[in-house]
């Protein structure tokens, strides 16, 4: 936006120009922080800052050239029971000072307010998010609704068809008293109802803990006053909870204040104090952050929640209300990951990944099984393949011996569907890696029919075998179907990829990661590839690829 970028998930500090905790340049430079948020309430309400910022612009004023998102006076709102402006003027105000994301005068509303009270509050909310339909700045359009699922449902359905960015608001609370099993259900019924392709910001979820959590609903933006809020109270942030300054009695922290100061922090006092709790705070943030992108590039998200709830009783619960939302996560989840699958404890069972390994191991029909958990039975010829693979060899039991095209056509059954394995002939010539020794390419003849992927065994059909595929199975299974357009059409024939925007419709059974076969209106094969998202986000995505062709 504005030609800036973020990387996300991210984290934005709350700047309080007001009262600096950190200053701008040490938030920019040292914790790197790419935007920021600032309250344009308290900048209105001081008559100097006022006439300095609607001169200067809000970037000149804070000192800071990365994306800026203002804040409306909700906040305010809701310690103090009123602000003294009104949405039309906020949101005037925020453009005048050229805010990069801005919000309108929304009502927060408690988890616990009375409902009929929850529902009218989100009326007027969902009013003035109309008023601000026109902003100059990106609109962080707040979703309300306490904590009643179907309210937040309404809400986001309502912000879903008007604006990109939608901030998940009035949830602090629910942060501080640890009320995490009812966070993760007000996310998950927002995330539900709104398009996929909306960036969805947590309001005011600064505490490390919970970022794991959120980003596994799908949270991309986190901001945090909290880093401050809790230094000036002394309270001392870390990866499972909130500690006391005078319940520490040992440092373990690496962050450089810690490592700095060591026990010497607690003889610290005043602004010092203050100072340094605050660092370490925002240290601990941006490390968790950190954390849960390394994380997401090798597929091991769900493996950081379930590790890190075990650090708190709350965690485990909202990890059992998580698993109550894992179904619509399984549509959404790739069908293979980087890294390996590791089972955690008993609500492994439950994980996205195993609702989705226990849809296809029905598709096989090789009689040889073994028990797997948390999968429950387990074709022997599939303990090669992703997510088997890694809680196999976390066991102490020996590899059964499975002859080659076995395996080949039930990992084929597995991926594509029961049948499939039919379709590799007896006559199939096998080529392994030298290496490895493990199946690497398929030929029939001197064509290669097929690969075999090294990191998780899954068999890439080439065009002959996926010929074959598309006989074999019935539109819509395992198509995606391209638009009639005589442009998108010519890019995936010439090997270029295909865009969610040229995608007609696709197999619903598909997962991110699965081998497909992309084809025009008439069912006309075109060519085969792999597809890079869930079909729900290429419905609703009108940018980036669907399929990437070979
Ligand atoms: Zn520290």
């Amino acid at each position: 936006m504005n030609g800036k970028a973020v990387e996300t998930p991210a984290l934005m500090p709350v700047y309080n120009v007001l009262k600096e905790t950190i200053p701008v340049g040490e938030l920019a430079g040292k914790f790197g922080a790419q935007a920021i948020m600032t309250n344009s309430y308290m900048l209105l309400k001081d008559e100097e800052l006022r006439e300095e910022v609607l001169s200067k612009g809000v970037h000149k004023l804070i000192g800071f050239d990365g994306i800026i998102a203002t804040d409306s006076g909700s906040y305010q709102l809701m310690v103090y029971g009123a602000v003294e402006t009104t949405n039309t003027e906020i949101v005037d105000f925020q453009e005048r000072i050229g805010s990069d994301i801005g919000s309108f005068l929304d009502i927060p509303t408690l988890p616990d307010t009375y409902k009929p009270r929850a529902k009218e509050q989100l009326k007027t909310t969902l009013s003035r998010a109309k008023e601000a339909l026109d902003a100059k700045f990106t609109v962080n359009a707040a979703i309300q609704g306490g904590k009643y699922a179907d309210l937040r449902a309404e809400a986001a359905r309502e912000i879903g068809k008007d604006f990109p960015l939608a901030a998940i608001g009035g949830i602090v609370p629910l942060m501080e008293s640890y009320r995490f099993a009812d966070l993760v259900n007000v996310i998950a019924a927002v995330k539900e109802n709104l398009p996929a392709d909306r960036v969805v910001h947590a309001f005011g979820l600064g505490h490390p803990m919970v970022f794991p959590l959120a980003a596994l609903l799908g949270c991309d933006l986190f901001d945090s006053a909290a880093y401050a809020l809790y230094a000036q109270d002394g309270r001392y942030m870390t990866d499972y909870g909130t500690l006391r300054l005078d319940e520490i009695e040992y440092v373990s922290c690496t962050c450089p204040i810690c490592s700095e100061h060591k026990m010497g922090l607690k003889r610290l006092y005043g602004e010092d104090l203050t100072g340094a709790l605050a660092r370490h705070n925002l240290y601990v943030s941006f490390a968790m952050v950190e954390r849960v992108k390394q994380a997401i590039c090798e597929g091991g998200l769900w493996e950081l929640v379930l590790l890190q709830a075990r650090a708190h009783p709350a965690l485990m619960r909202a990890v059992d209300a998580l698993m109550g939302h894992s179904q619509w996560i399984s549509e959404l989840d790739p069908i293979t990951k980087k890294t390996q699958f590791y089972r955690t404890g008993p609500e492994s069972e439950l994980r996205s990944e195993v609702l989705n390994a226990k849809i296809r191991l029905q598709r096989v029909s090789t009689a040889n099984t073994l028990e797997l958990q948390p999968f429950g039975p387990v074709n022997e010829e599939l303990l090669d393949i992703y997510p088997f693979n890694g809680v196999f060899s976390m066991s102490d039991d020996v590899k059964p011996k499975v002859r080659d095209m076995a395996k080949l056509r039930a990992i084929m059954e597995y991926q594509f569907g029961k049948g499939a394995g039919e379709l590799l002939p007896d006559g199939l010539r096998v080529k392994k890696s030298r290496n490895t020794r493990r199946i690497r390419w398929l030929y029939e003849g001197s064509e290669m029919v097929a690969s075999v992927r090294a990191s998780d065994h899954m068999i890439i059909p080439h065009d002959r075998l996926a010929l074959k595929l598309k006989e074999k199975f019935q539109s819509p299974k395992l198509r995606v179907m391209l638009k009639d357009d005589a442009e998108a059409t010519k890019c995936v024939v010439d090997g270029k990829s295909a865009m969610c925007k040229f995608v007609e419709e696709v197999d619903p059974g598909l997962r991110c990661g699965d081998e497909c076969i992309v084809v025009d209106k008439k069912d006309k094969f075109i060519r085969c590839g792999t597809l890079m998202l869930s079909p729900k986000e290429i419905r609703e995505f009108k940018r980036g690829m669907a399929v990437r062709t070979r």
